[in-house]
């Protein structure tokens, strides 16, 4: 069995020399065990800050993993089924079930196992949940929501089509901005051509937005603040760009906008709603199945891979969900 182990802190991005690959031994399976074996591993902005406050040098990377059970002393876990792991970064792990989940038992033999870390899984829980939950988003509204090339945020503007909004999206890239126009979004613009974000945002939609999905944090959301509609909602989802900061964030919120125009806006993690997700899961895959759903993945290949990949992702190579197969 083979594990990636964090050898030491990331200064700053994340680099190949921080990350180790180890090789373990595996225990004997004691009653109520299961041994799992990777087949799509998940990479996520998250492990970055993660990683710094929460991992020792030597722990293994957290991460979550789609596994096929291939020992089972384990009634709940026979062999040959599948489920979604936080295992972390490891290509085989015995767990007594508490960190898998069933994958639903109705999963639909035309959709890849590795949507499960993607659109039907926590990504898209989080896009859901940040609009329905967090936003209360109506038909006829204005969203914006920024890194919406990735696993999150293309989620947020096809369920925010299809909740008949009118949709801005921003991301790094013109094959990016391609991409999420092919999906449906209404304006796309990339933000690290444009001369002015203040402008950009303000093309896009100059009566204002009613509500900012912000996946991103820092100088973009200090621009996109004062181009909110008054009693605007603001879902503040992740903060990427801060992700890297060495020193504690210094509010990057004009305090007076948020005063004068009266916004409401709220952070919030996915598991919060955690007893919504069987059905909300069964509702996303239905409008995976019928065509209203897109969910395109960014496969890297080869599990001794998977640091390329997370540098990858933080470095915005990622259209859509990245994933690693094993
Ligand atoms: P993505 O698939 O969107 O990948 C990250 C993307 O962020 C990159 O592709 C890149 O796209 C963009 N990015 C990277 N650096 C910057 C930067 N400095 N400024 C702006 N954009 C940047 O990741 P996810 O969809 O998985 O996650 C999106 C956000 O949602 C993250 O902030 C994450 O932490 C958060 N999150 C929060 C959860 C919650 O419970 N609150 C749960 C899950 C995710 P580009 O080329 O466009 O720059």
């Amino acid at each position: 069995a083979k594990a990636w182990v964090l050898k030491q802190h990331f200064e700053g991005f994340p680099k190949y020399s921080d990350f180790e690959l180890k090789h373990e031994q595996l225990p004997e399976l004691s009653d109520g065990e299961v041994l799992v074996e990777a087949m799509f591993l998940s990479v996520d902005p998250y492990m970055w800050p993660f990683s710094r406050f929460r991992m020792q040098p030597g722990d293994v990377m957290i991460g979550t993993q789609v596994a096929k059970v291939i020992q089972s002393k384990n009634p709940e876990f026979p062999v040959g089924s599948h489920v979604v792991g936080q295992c972390g970064w490891r290509t085989h792990t015995v767990s007594d079930g508490t960190s898998l989940i069933r994958l639903l038992n109705d999963w639909p033999l035309n959709v890849s196992f590795s949507h499960a870390l993607g659109a039907i899984g926590m990504p898209g829980l989080t896009a859901l949940y940040g609009l329905e939950e967090v936003l209360a988003i109506k038909p006829g509204e204005t969203l914006l929501v920024n890194a919406a090339a990735g696993a999150v945020g293309s989620v947020v503007g096809q369920l925010a089509k299809l909740k008949g909004c009118k949709v801005v999206g921003s991301a790094g890239s013109d094959a990016k901005v391609a991409y999420l126009k092919e999906l449906g979004f209404d304006h796309v613009f990339n933000y690290k051509t444009v001369q002015s974000l203040e402008e950009a945002l303000k093309q896009a939609s100059p009566e204002g937005y009613d509500c900012y999905f912000d996946n991103v944090g820092g100088h973009f959301s200090s621009v996109a603040l004062p181009q909110m509609k008054c009693f605007g909602r603001i879902a503040v989802c992740g903060g990427i760009s801060t992700y890297n900061n060495k020193e504690p964030q210094t509010g990057p919120y004009p305090q007076l906008t948020m005063i004068m125009k009266q916004l409401h806006m709220e952070g919030f993690l996915v598991g919060r709603w955690e007893h919504k997700n069987q059905e909300s899961l069964k509702r996303m895959l239905t409008w995976l199945q019928e065509g209203k759903l897109k969910c395109t993945e960014h496969v890297t290949t080869g599990f001794d891979n998977m640091p390329t990949a997370f540098m990858g992702l933080l470095h915005g190579e990622n259209m859509g969900k990245a994933i690693i197969k094993v």
